[in-house]
C-alpha cells in the first residue's frame, strides 16, 4: 500500500495524498511524476521468469499490465473506498462498464439494468452482450428491494446507476444490494454500480453494499475535460475475476493519462464542492420559475428517489436537469440562447453545460411519459449570477416560442 492511503483519513484528506508510491516520489516529490515505459530489463533469465511466476501486481513486468504512474492513481481511488481491495483502470468509463460486465458474466446468464442506465452501457447489453447468449433485463430504478421478484435461476448481475444521469433518480442501492446478497441460487448475483455522479466522496459504494464500483473518471476524477478514463474499484471476493478478465481484454491506460487524472482528484473535493453548491442555488431558482415543470436534482423534493439520496449521499454534485413547460421546440431554442453554458457531451468539467435531452428514447422497463422537453445542466465553476444571467436569457428565448 501507498505511503498516505491510512484508513484513519477523511476522504479529503485521502485525495491529497492517496498513492504517493515511494519508487516515483523518492520521498521528495509531492506528485507523482510519469513513468512511462513497455519494456523492463531484467539482470538475468532467473529474475525473468521470476518475474513471470511472482505476477506481483506491484511490480513492474511489462507495460501492459500499468506502471507506478498508473498503480499510483488505483490506490488512491482504492483508499478512498472502505472494504474496498483494489482498482483497474480502463481507458474510457464505457470500456470499464462493458469489461466489469464480461467478468462475471457467462452465456446463459441474465443481466438486471436499471432503466436509466447511460445509454451506451445499454447498447452494449443489446448488441454485444446479446450476441454472447446473454439477456438484458430492465427494472424501474425505483423498484428497491422488489428486485428479488425479478431473481431467478439465471440472473447473474445487477447493473445500477443512481442517480440515472437524464432522469435523477436516486435508486435504494442498500435495498438492491441486500437482496442480490440473500438470493440463493445456483450463482451468486453480483452488484455492479456506475457511481460517476456521486463519486466515493458523496457515495462509499463498497461499504453500502456494491460489489463493483465503477467510475467515469473522465467526468469528475479528471475534472478538466481533456482525458477519457475509467476505474472499476472492488473488494477481495471479486479482485482477482475483474483484474484477470482485464488483463486478458489488454485494458491499458497511459501512464501520461493516468497522471493528468491523480492531478485531477486532488482537487476533486474543492470542485465537488463548489459545483454542488452552485448547481443548488441555481435548482432552487429554476424551481422557483413558472415556466419550469420539474427540477430533477436529487437534493430537490421533486425528485424520486430524493428520500433516500437524504439517508445514503453526503452531498449532490453539479450535474442534474429541468423539464420546461411547452412545446419540445423550446429547450434548442433556451440552450442555443446561452452564452456561457457551452453544447457538448461529457460532464464533470470545470466548465458548464447545457443540451436537450430525450430520456423517452431509452427507456422500456417504466417509460418516460413527461410531454415537456429536458435540459441538462453541468455546473461548472463559474460565477453564480453570471449563469442565472446566462440562463435568464436562455427563457427569454423559449419565451418566444409557442
Ligand atoms: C460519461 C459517462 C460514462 C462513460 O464514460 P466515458 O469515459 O465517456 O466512456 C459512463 N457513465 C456515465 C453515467 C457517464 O456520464
Amino acid at each position: 500500500m501507498a505511503k498516505g492511503d491510512s484508513e484513519k483519513h477523511k476522504a479529503a484528506t485521502k485525495l491529497v495524498s492517496g498513492g504517493r508510491r515511494e519508487e516515483l516520489t523518492g520521498g521528495s516529490v509531492v506528485n507523482p511524476p510519469v513513468w512511462r515505459a513497455s519494456t523492463h530489463l531484467y539482470p538475468d533469465v532467473a529474475a525473468l521468469e521470476a518475474g513471470k511466476k511472482a505476477d506481483d501486481e506491484r511490480s513492474f513486468f511489462y507495460g501492459r499490465r500499468g506502471s507506478p504512474t498508473q498503480w499510483s492513481l488505483e490506490e488512491a481511488l482504492t483508499a478512498l473506498e472502505p472494504g474496498a481491495h483494489g482498482t483497474m483502470l480502463y481507458p474510457s468509463g464505457a470500456a470499464a462498464i462493458n469489461c466489469a460486465l464480461l467478468s462475471v458474466l457467462r452465456p446463459g446468464d441474465v443481466l438486471l439494468m436499471t432503466d436509466n442506465a447511460y445509454d451506451p452501457s445499454r447498447s452494449f447489453a443489446d448488441g454485444f452482450l446479446k450476441n454472447l447468449g446473454i439477456e438484458t433485463r430492465y427494472f424501474d430504478p425505483l423498484i428497491g428491494a422488489g428486485i428479488s421478484e425479478l431473481f431467478c435461476e439465471k440472473t447473474r448481475a445487477i447493473l445500477l446507476e443512481s442517480p440515472g444521469s437524464l432522469t435523477f433518480e436516486i435508486a435504494d442501492i442498500p435495498a438492491i444490494c441486500s437482496a442480490a446478497k440473500a438470493h440463493r441460487g445456483r450463482r451468486e448475483i453480483v452488484t455492479l454500480l456506475d457511481n460517476t455522479w456521486a463519486t466515493p466522496l458523496f457515495f462509499t459504494a463498497i461499504e453500502k453494499g456494491v460489489d463493483m464500483t465503477i467510475l467515469a473518471a473522465t467526468k469528475y476524477v479528471v475534472g478538466h475535460s481533456d482525458v477519457m478514463i475509467g476505474s472499476v474499484t472492488t473488494h477481495k471476493r471479486w479482485w482477482k475475476k475483474l483484474r484477470n478478465s482485464a488483463r486478458q481484454l489488454g485494458q491499458v491506460v497511459s501512464p501520461d493519462d493516468a497522471y493528468l487524472a491523480a492531478r485531477g482528484l486532488r482537487t476533486m473535493s474543492v470542485r465537488l464542492r463548489a459545483q454542488e453548491a452552485v448547481a443548488l442555488e441555481i435548482a432552487h431558482w429554476l424551481a422557483e420559475h413558472d415556466e419550469v415543470g420539474m427540477v430533477l436534482h436529487p437534493a430537490l423534493p421533486d425528485c424520486p428517489g430524493h428520500e433516500i439520496w437524504k439517508r445514503d449521499f453526503a452531498g449532490s454534485s453539479g450535474l442534474f436537469a429541468f423539464t420546461i413547460r411547452g412545446s419540445k421546440a423550446k429547450a434548442a431554442a433556451f440552450v442555443d440562447a446561452l452564452e456561457l453554458f457551452g453544447i457538448g457531451y461529457s460532464w464533470g468539467g470545470y466548465e458548464s453545460l447545457a443540451l436537450p435531452v430525450h430520456p423517452e428514447r431509452d427507456r422500456t422497463a417504466n417509460p418516460w411519459t413527461n410531454p415537456d422537453a429536458v435540459i441538462r445542466l453541468n455546473i461548472g465553476l463559474e460565477d453564480v449570477d453570471d449563469l442565472k444571467a446566462d440562463l435568464a436569457s436562455g427563457f427569454a428565448a423559449a419565451r418566444e416560442l409557442p
